[in-house]
């Protein structure tokens, strides 16, 4: 892994060497370019300043600072003996996608069960009394539509840099976010967890991409907040070591964090970032038949599955979408692990994700690659 970190990052600096180049004579300043700082004592903004750095965002619970630098500070700032790393702040993608052109702009007039909410069985947790109350989830992703008639927004925090909230000005969020907890009424669609607290943590921006550097903000959010469940549904190839730091102290608060496993398609180990990092739950996605999807990322550490094919659930604009992607299959994770806490909330993250392999349905020879512990 660190060899790929190292082969990433010199095709980095061939980049930006070869931008330098292209740019020598031009009266404009050498662009900076982001990057992630880890560092092996405390972080040290001075120092990145000292540089010709510009901070922008120096982390809580990690030893770490996002910055963007001048492409001559790398170099010097990774021979500082402070200085654990200077990795790229590369951008994240979300990854559900319409399999409709464009989502059906009136609410359906009578509430529906969407089949991936039938599929894991979730009314009849719901006629126990477990509906997710008092479980706070929080959806890192697009935001979410603060304004949808079928959702019901507890709060929330943005770190896109160009928005001044949380409203979802993509679709992909509030979809999400539908899956986990749209409202049980006489509209629309329900959740897997219609009663939790949801909380808009806006990581990705209009266009479903979002840098590393926001996604660290909005775990460390959700830390300081005292959330019981991430859920993000995103992806990267790559990483910087101060996201798993992030992940793992997040865990160790006792937040329970589900991810999207990715839409690499089958391989030896197509798993995306965070979904990869042990101390996560890796969803991978199924369709009604209980077959995985074609696109779903398979690999050793994939958890479970779940619905993540031609899933309808709520839409940006007090509306309804049918999306497709592991990006489904996360948040009905998500809510299935808000009725846990909420029927058990002294649950540990190790004991919930132990909890969700054991009960879910084998497919195959468990685990396995391809379906984790099953459904
Ligand atoms: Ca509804």
């Amino acid at each position: 892994m660190k060899k790929k970190i190292l082969s990433t990052f010199t095709i980095f600096i061939i980049v930006l060497s070869c931008f330098a180049f292209a740019s020598a004579g031009s009266v404009a300043p050498t662009e900076k370019v982001r990057v992630i700082i880890g560092f092996k004592g405390a972080s040290d903004a001075a120092l990145v300043n000292a540089h010709g750095g510009e901070v922008t965002s120096q982390y809580q619970y990690v030893s770490a600072i996002a910055a963007s630098l001048p492409p001559k500070a790398i170099v010097a700032l990774q021979k500082n003996p402070n200085v654990a790393y200077v990795e790229p702040d590369f951008e994240v993608q979300a990854i559900g996608k319409p399999v409709k052109p464009t989502p059906s702009p009136t609410p359906t007039p009578t509430q529906s069960t969407p089949w991936g909410i039938a599929k894991i069985n979730a009314p009849a947790v719901w006629d126990n009394g477990v509906e997710g109350l008092g479980i706070k989830v929080a959806v890192l992703d697009t935001g979410i539509d603060t304004n949808h008639a079928d959702l019901s927004v507890a709060g929330g925090a943005y770190f896109v840099r160009t928005v001044r909230s949380y409203n979802d000005d993509n679709g992909h969020g509030t979809h999400c976010a539908g899956i986990i907890a749209a409202k049980d009424n006489a509209i629309g669609v329900v959740g897997v967890a219609p009663l939790v607290s949801l909380y808009a943590v806006k990581v990705l921006d209009r266009t479903g991409s979002g840098y590393l550097s926001w996604i660290m903000s909005g775990i460390e959010w959700s830390i300081a907040n005292d959330m019981d469940v991430i859920s993000m549904s995103f992806g990267s190839t790559g990483t910087v070591p101060a996201y798993e730091t992030m992940i793992n102290t997040a865990y160790g608060e006792g937040i329970v964090l589900v991810a999207a496993a990715g839409n690499s398609g089958s391989g030896t180990d197509t798993v995306n970032y965070p979904a990869k990092y042990s101390k996560v739950i890796a969803v991978g996605a199924t369709d009604d038949k209980d077959v995985i999807a074609y696109f779903s990322s398979t690999g050793p550490s994939l958890s479970v599955v779940a619905p993540g094919v031609a899933i309808r659930s709520t839409y940006k604009g007090n509306s309804y979408a049918t999306m497709s992607g592991t990006s489904m299959a996360c948040p009905h994770a998500a809510g299935t692990v808000a009725l846990m806490l909420s029927k058990n909330n002294e649950l540990t993250p190790l004991q919930v994700k132990e909890a969700l392999q054991n009960t879910a349905v084998k497919i195959g020879s468990t685990p396995n690659n391809v379906y984790g512990y099953g459904e």
